[in-house]
């Protein structure tokens, strides 16, 4: 992966699949080199403000509530009842406010690596960090595998793993060991999810390895849900459920129909179109 500013375009190149995702920007508005990563924020023509890390397009105003509404929804909504959320990344804090929206939850502790990705998000997407004052929230700033290794038994309901791609300082976040921990976390009827890169891109390699190491950490049942992110490589993103004990392939559709959560995207329908795996990725991960 690499990046460059070219005559007001900003371009990501995913080299290994011979593409590449542009977007024409007006102003860097930020750029600071955390310990962790270097970050970057551009004012776009069209997509709002846009935020790099290392390189790798995060998220822009435009597009990013189907990545935040698809991370956290399925998974509150597969979970019998979600009092207690975990979130490990997720710095921008738009899976926070996502979560937060639903009125059963009763505590959400972030764990975000990089301090700076929360106080840039702070200043340039405001609306992401609208429900950071929520009393129900607690945002931490360190490793997310040594917070959950440090974590008790039984203690979690839905982990979320919303970090960058598999290298850097989440590579950690990929390895059976961790999956292992999480599913040690998780109460019984416990979800995880995590993101899952590119379906068209991903399914035959870093998905099916997830899915399979989720199988050998414990968890009894997985679903991969692909949905539209035209600023992430090939334009398509996925999430991988794993359940502890529950059946991640169905979920509480009645409550999921009636949220009344004021979304731009996630509907019962919504989730279960997305559990409908096209024969491809079926292949690629199943066979
Ligand atoms: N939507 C994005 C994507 O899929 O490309 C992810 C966004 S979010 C900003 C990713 C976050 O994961 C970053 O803020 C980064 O600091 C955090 N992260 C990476 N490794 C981590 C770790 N080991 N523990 C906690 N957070 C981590």
């Amino acid at each position: 992966m690499s990046s460059s500013l070219d005559s007001g375009w900003f371009t990501e190149v995913f080299d290994s699949h011979g593409s590449a995702f542009s977007l024409k920007v007006t102003e860097k508005l930020h750029e600071v080199q955390s310990p962790y990563q270097h970050l970057e924020v551009y004012a776009t023509e069209t997509f709002g403000n846009l935020m790099v890390l290392d390189g790798c397009v995060m998220l822009t105003d435009r597009d990013n509530f189907l990545y935040h509404e698809m991370i956290a929804h399925p998974a509150l909504f597969t979970h019998a009842d979600p009092k207690r959320v975990v979130i490990i990344g997720g710095g921008d804090c738009g899976t926070l406010r996502e979560v937060l929206r639903h009125p059963g939850v009763e505590k959400v502790t972030q764990i975000d690596i990089d301090e700076e990705v929360t106080r840039a998000a702070e200043r340039f997407f405001p609306a992401l960090t609208e429900s950071n004052d929520d009393p129900r929230a607690e945002l931490l700033f360190a490793d997310g595998v040594k917070w959950v290794d440090e974590a008790a038994d039984d203690s979690v309901d839905v982990l979320i793993i919303d970090s960058t791609d598999p290298v850097g300082p989440a590579e950690g976040l990929f390895k059976t060991d961790f999956l292992r921990r999480c599913h040690r976390i998780l109460r019984a009827g416990g979800v995880m999810v995590q993101q899952s890169e590119s379906p068209l891109y991903h399914s035959g390699s870093i998905i099916r390895e997830l899915r399979r190491d989720m199988g050998e950490a414990g968890f009894g049942s997985v679903a991969t849900l692909p949905f539209p992110q035209p600023v992430y490589p090939s334009g398509w993103w996925s999430v991988t459920l794993a359940g502890k004990t529950c059946d991640v392939t169905t979920f509480r559709e009645a409550d999921a129909g009636q949220h009344g959560l004021s979304l731009e995207y996630y509907t019962a329908e919504a989730h279960r179109g997305a559990l409908a795996l096209p024969p491809f990725m079926r292949r690629l991960l199943e066979d």
